[in-house]
């Protein structure tokens, strides 16, 4: 636990998320929903990789001037050295810029609390099941490319057999180097063997691929959030009782370790309490706007109660009163994550929001998380906007940055990029309005300089983009391949 004082902090946790795969980013929101209930922080919120906010925007949704990032993944390899301190802007340890000092921490799959969970996930899967006849297998990824990540699930497994916690063996294995997790049966010798993946979520890995080198089903295929596939233990398998958990990531104690990660982060570096009430900006932004009349924001109506509280709903269902009501701002985030076909939103300002609901929210304060929910980092860009602080970030710079599988994405065409843009960009696809050019000299032309005009109506609160998201990178690093493809010499024949 935190032994400073945060109440004048941000706290911001980075996950990977996914484009495909809502179970990517729901462990990370829900850890951020735990300590955000706790009252310890200040401001709590979430940014990903590969989901909104991401980890430019994410600096417009917070206040404080002081602000700890905790990444949200398991080792600290390629992600936690170089994409997280690459997109977050950050020096090192501390970063001080405009006024605020970042505080980067380690990823929370380093720490050593996380044997406790270990023990705890593999006693939960197996209650009743005794240790000594327990083969306790923790399976990881595995890749040639960073040993960190095995690195950390070798420290856990020395920990827990060191630590004589009474099972009758640990082992390591992963999928895809060896020890080889289809080995398992091999690998151990106890009659009641507990598996547990050492993933910040569930998703393929341990919905489909994990279940089918254990032997559970015979092949992958079938739907992406499949949680049932833990709730029908034990599996009878080689002679065996084999117990399968969830990703470690998914222990709900996680929360604990992310605040562990701030504690360690300021013993280390000699943090002391601080105390104190900072200015809120966003907050009285928002009560001005509405005051201006300004109610709806995106596919959002929003209604200013007579009693102080605030109703939202999908601007296509004002007035009716047959919408099924929330109380909770979370439930913003259960709302938006699907559209009516049931198919994950990774876009938020995507407009394929869902209707049928309300949202009756007590405060302004609910009001502004809920929004921030539905619209990550967008009254806080408008905010900054309006004060003439919102930085924007040429495409080119976007594309020139990237690394690993994208960094090719910035050979495509000024013309491919033009096409690129108005193509995804265009308001049937997202609702945002496009502040960025191609390059600081170079403005957009044709459609993607329609994307650049305001796109909102007068009483609304616009969605403001300040840099090409994943969607537009992975689109770039499309056509970029298609481009080399197309370059390469004919065969012969
Ligand atoms: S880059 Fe385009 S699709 Fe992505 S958020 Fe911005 S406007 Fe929307």
């Amino acid at each position: 636990m935190p032994s400073a004082s945060h109440s004048h902090a941000a706290l911001i946790i980075v996950g990977h998320g996914s484009t495909v795969n809502p179970d990517s980013s729901a462990p990370t929101h829900l850890h951020a929903d735990a300590i955000r209930r706790r009252g310890l922080f200040r401001e709590v919120v979430c940014c990903f990789w590969k989901e909104e906010p991401n980890m430019r925007e994410v600096f417009e949704m917070v206040d404080s001037d002081v602000i700890y990032i905790v990444p949200n993944f398991i080792s600290e390899g390629y992600f936690c050295q170089q994409v997280l301190p690459r997109e977050l802007r950050l020096d090192g340890p501390v970063t001080q810029r405009d006024g605020k000092t970042i505080y980067y921490c380690d990823p929370v799959g380093i720490h050593p609390n996380m044997t406790r969970l270990l023990l705890q996930r593999a006693d939960e899967v197996a209650p009743g099941v005794p240790r000594d006849r327990t083969s306790l297998i923790i399976v990881g990824h595995g890749t040639n490319l960073n040993e960190n990540s095995r690195k950390v699930i070798e420290t856990q497994v020395a920990l827990i057999r060191d630590g004589h916690h009474g099972f009758a063996e640990v082992v390591d294995t992963y999928m895809e180097e060896a020890p080889f997790i289809a080995d398992w049966a091999k690998l151990t010798t106890a009659p009641d063997v507990v598996v547990v993946p050492f993933f910040i979520a569930d998703g393929l890995h341990s919905f489909q691929d994990i279940p089918v080198l254990l032997g559970m089903r015979e092949e992958t295929g079938a739907a992406l959030s499949e949680l049932g596939v833990f709730h029908h233990n034990p599996h009878q398998l080689q002679g065996r009782l084999l117990y399968y958990s969830g990703a470690i990531g998914t222990e709900a104690h996680m929360a604990d370790v992310i605040l562990d990660q701030v504690h360690d982060f300021d013993a280390k570096h000699g943090i002391k309490a601080e105390s104190g009430k900072q200015k809120a900006e966003i907050i009285p932004a928002l009560a001005a706007w509405l005051k201006q009349g300004r109610d709806s924001i995106g596919e959002i109506a929003i209604t200013a109660n007579a009693d102080g509280t605030f109703s939202i709903c999908h601007s296509a269902d004002r007035g009716q009163d047959d919408l099924q009501v929330h109380h909770d701002a979370e439930e913003a985030l259960f709302i938006a994550r699907y559209d009516a076909s049931g198919a994950f939103r990774p876009l938020h300002s995507a407009p394929t929001l869902n209707r049928g609901w309300r949202l009756d929210l007590a405060t302004l304060d609910e009001l502004r998380l809920a929004l921030d929910f539905f619209y990550p980092a967008a009254l806080g860009m408008t905010h900054a906007l309006e004060q003439d602080k919102l930085a924007s970030v040429p495409l080119r710079e976007v594309l020139g940055r990237q690394t690993g599988m994208y960094r090719f994405a910035n050979s495509i065409t000024d013309e491919q990029a033009h096409a690129m843009i108005g193509k995804c960009c265009a308001n049937e696809n997202c609702l945002r309005r496009i502040l960025w050019p191609l390059t600081p000299t170079q403005p957009m032309t044709k459609d993607a300089a329609t994307k650049t005009q305001p796109n909102h109506a007068p009483n609304a609160i616009p969605l403001l983009c300040i840099e090409a998201c994943t969607h537009i990178v992975s689109a770039a690093r499309k056509i970029a391949r298609e481009n080399h493809e197309a370059n390469q010499p004919k065969s012969a024949d």
